[in-house]
C-alpha cells in the first residue's frame, strides 16, 4: 500500500531534517529530490549539458557528499528553470512516491506537480535569515571558509529563482499545512509534523 507525504518549501527551512525524521518515525522511504537537480548541476559544472544529463540520471550519482556544496546548490537552481530538466526526473520521483510501505519526498514541486494526489502535504518555512544562519553553521562546522552574508545572499538569490521561474515554481499547494520553524527547535519542528501526518492521514490505518 503506498503512502505519499509531500514536504516543500524553500532553502534550508528545515525540510531536510524533518523528511529524514519522519520518515524513520513512521518507518517510510525518503527522497530528497534536490539531490536529483544537484547531481544534475554537477554534471553542468562539469561541462555536461542539463537536459542530457537529466536525462541519464542514475540514482547512484545522488550518493555523493559533493553535491552539498553551494556551487552545486546554485547551478542546481540553475538548471532546475529548464522545463525538460524538470520533466526527465518526473517519473522517478513519481515512482519512488508510490513504492510500498510509504515515501517522504521533500523538495519545491512535490505537493503542486509531481504529487498533487500526496496524502499529506507539509509546506516548511522560516525567515531568509534564519535559514541563512542556519545553513551558515552548517556549512562553517563542515570547515567550509564562508561568510554569514554571503549565504544569506546564496539563499536569497535561490529563493528568488525558485519562486520567478515558469517551470513548477515553488508556491505552496493549497491543501498545504503551513510549518514555520523560525522559533521551532528541530524536535519541535519535527514534533508538528509528525502530528501534522497523523491527523491528516489516517497512517496507522492505511498500512
Ligand atoms: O533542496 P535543495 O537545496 O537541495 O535543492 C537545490 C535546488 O534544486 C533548489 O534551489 C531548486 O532550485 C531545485 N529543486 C527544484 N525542485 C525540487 C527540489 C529542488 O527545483 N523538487
Amino acid at each position: 500500500m503506498s503512502f505519499t507525504v509531500a514536504i516543500d518549501g524553500p532553502a534550508a527551512a528545515g525540510k531536510g531534517t524533518i523528511s529524514k525524521a519522519v520518515a524513520s518515525h513512521f518507518g517510510f522511504a525518503h527522497l530528497d529530490t534536490g539531490l536529483l537537480y544537484r547531481a544534475v548541476g554537477a554534471k553542468v559544472l562539469a561541462g555536461a549539458d542539463p537536459v542530457t544529463a537529466a536525462r541519464a540520471l542514475d540514482p547512484v550519482d545522488l550518493e555523493n557528499d559533493a553535491l552539498r556544496t553551494p556551487a552545486v546548490a546554485q547551478a542546481a537552481s540553475e538548471v532546475a528553470v529548464i522545463p525538460d530538466v524538470r520533466a526527465a526526473l518526473v517519473a522517478f520521483q513519481q515512482g519512488f512516491a508510490r513504492r510500498d510501505g510509504g515515501a517522504v519526498l521533500d523538495g519545491r514541486d512535490i505537493g503542486t506537480v509531481i504529487c498533487p494526489q500526496a496524502d499529506v502535504k507539509i509546506f516548511v518555512t522560516a525567515s531568509a535569515e534564519c535559514r541563512a544562519q542556519r545553513r551558515f553553521d552548517e556549512l562553517t562546522g563542515k570547515g567550509t571558509d564562508i561568510t554569514y552574508e554571503t549565504v544569506l545572499a546564496d539563499v536569497k538569490a535561490r529563493d528568488k529563482r525558485d519562486r520567478d521561474r515558469a517551470a513548477s515554481p515553488l508556491v505552496p499547494a493549497e491543501d498545504a499545512v503551513m510549518l514555520d520553524t523560525s522559533d521551532l527547535s528541530i524536535e519541535q519542528a519535527v514534533a508538528q509534523a509528525i502530528a501534522i501526518i497523523t491527523d491528516a492521514g489516517g497512517v496507522a490505518s492505511r498500512l
